[in-house]
């Protein structure tokens, strides 16, 4: 018989729509799962092999509390064992709110007359950071409506001014964007400013849904919005996050669509996302949402779980949006980066202005408010380690999230200590007495568990080191 190359070939899907509402429908439909089925599937989550679409929609369907609270418990055990007790700390900075998009939830869209609508100048920028760092920020995501004005080179330009800025011992060691999809080429713009995590959300997965709620513009195109971290990965930016908007469609079609996109991302591009992010709708400037889809607190803490338990090798967000209590008890079923002394009116870090909730002034209301001092304590009265590690993204280890969970030892030998060392930093340039004492007890509590290890003596050095003066030390 002939040989037909042909039959042989893998069909290239990249940069092509990859979202099959009917498919999903079906998958969730058809899943009846019973005690046995979700055990065994938490089984070999907790074993390390991440969950196939079906499976997913299996946990989904688990809707008898006993079920549910062992789906939490296992989240809580993969949280436990692979990623130990880090949470990693971040600011989002907005930069502009123009936006030529008319998305119906948020309030920079551009039918909201109410909207205040603001750029910062590189000036103000400057400042912004400035005020960043002196709380302490090492790691921020810059935000940006959808605008003409904020092209690749500009949002490129803000990624650099931030970058430049350096205030007694403080620096930004990493940026990251959320902001409109972009072409190829701009893409390769932004990735040249030394940018860390691209993020889009695609806000709904259901095509249907998603036209109800973009009313015009750029944003309207939905399979555009799909590939644009496919356009991400063809221009070499391989650190993206994605995400959806919950609220606006049934949580659990969000999931699988989010389960989806990361299948699509791994088939085609060898690497998953970096973050996945699953914000709730919250009260904006002018808005009118109807709360057919919104998804209550209960529901919300099965579905970070079930994520949790699907990729266990992303990282997941959880920001400000959501009230101190959710954001505590969500980080034991698998939260790894939340915001801290965050801000979102523009401008509002320099003038150090406490969010005075001027809906006209922000995207969103916000409902954690608490310092980033505030939080950091917190954190250690719960037994976390606070950490600005930017370590992996600097020594080029992209895909660290993949080798916490691939690489035996790589917690130990690389994360915990670099959580150790930035907390160190923290303390000496930026803690109040009382954080200072408890910081260095959890320090000493997490250096012991760390001896026999290769690196403990070297990291007790490296703290001395610290405390000596030295900063940016990193393993
Ligand atoms: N303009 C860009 C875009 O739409 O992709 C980037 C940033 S937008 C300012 C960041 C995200 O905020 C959106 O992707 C959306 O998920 C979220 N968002 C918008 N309105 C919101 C609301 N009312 N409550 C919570 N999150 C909201
Ligand atoms: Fe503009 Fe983004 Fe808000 Fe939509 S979500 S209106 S694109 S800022």
């Amino acid at each position: 018989m002939k040989f037909n190359p042909e039959k042989y070939r893998i069909p290239d899907e990249r940069m092509k729509p990859f979202i099959d509402a009917a498919e999903i429908d079906e998958m969730l439909l058809n899943a009846r799962p019973d005690k046995s089925v979700v055990r065994d599937i938490v089984a070999k989550s907790l074993d390390k092999n991440r969950l196939s679409l079906a499976e997913t929609a299996m946990l989904l369907n688990a809707n008898d509390p006993t079920l549910v609270e062992e789906i939490k418990e296992g989240a809580h055990r993969l949280k436990k064992a692979v990623y130990g007790n880090r949470i990693v700390l971040f600011a989002p900075l907005y930069i502009g709110n123009k936006c030529t998009n008319n998305c119906q939830y948020c309030g920079f869209r551009t039918s909201n007359k109410d909207a205040v609508r603001t750029t910062l100048s590189t000036g103000e920028i400057i400042a912004e950071v400035e005020a960043l760092e002196d709380q302490g920020q090492k790691r921020l995501i810059l935000v940006f409506g959808e605008h003409p004005d904020y092209s690749p080179r500009f949002i490129a330009d803000a990624a650099r001014t931030v970058y430049s800025v350096k205030k007694g011992n403080g620096e930004i060691r990493r940026v990251n964007i959320n902001a409109a999809p972009q072409e190829i080429e701009g893409f390769r713009i932004v990735k040249e400013a030394g940018i860390g995590t691209y993020q889009v959300f695609q806000e709904t997965y259901h095509p249907e849904a998603y036209k109800i709620y973009h009313l015009s513009g750029k944003k309207r195109d939905y399979n555009y919005r799909l590939t644009s971290l496919d356009r991400a990965q063809e221009a070499g930016l391989d650190d993206v996050g994605i995400g959806a908007l919950f609220g606006l469609y049934d949580w659990r079609f969000e999931v699988m669509g989010l389960i989806r996109h990361t299948n699509h991302l791994e088939a085609c591009y060898n690497v998953g996302p970096h973050t996945i992010s699953f914000p709730r709708v919250k009260d904006a400037s002018a808005i009118v949402m109807n709360d057919n889809y919104q998804v209550s607190d209960y529901d919300f803490a099965r579905m970070v779980a079930i994520l949790r338990l699907a990729v266990p090798y992303t990282g997941m967000i959880l920001t400000a949006r959501e009230p101190a209590a959710i954001r505590t008890e969500l980080m034991r079923f698998g939260i790894s980066q939340i915001d801290g002394g965050t801000r979102i009116e523009l401008g509002a870090y320099a003038r150090d202005a406490m969010a005075d909730q001027n809906l006209d002034k922000e995207q969103f209301k916000i409902n954690d408010d608490r310092t980033l001092g505030e939080i950091i304590d917190e954190l250690i009265d719960t037994d976390h380690i606070p950490s600005f590690c930017t370590a992996c993204y600097r020594l080029g280890r992209t895909g660290e999230h993949f080798m916490e969970f691939s690489v035996p030892g790589f917690i130990k030998n690389f994360c915990s200590p670099n959580a150790m060392l930035t907390l160190a930093e923290y303390i000496e340039d930026y803690a109040t007495p009382e954080t200072a004492r408890k910081g260095y007890e959890i320090i000493e509590k997490n250096l012991q568990q760390l001896n026999g290890n290769v690196n403990a003596g070297e990291v007790r050095k490296r703290i001395e080191r610290i405390r000596m003066g030295e900063r940016d030390l990193y393993f």
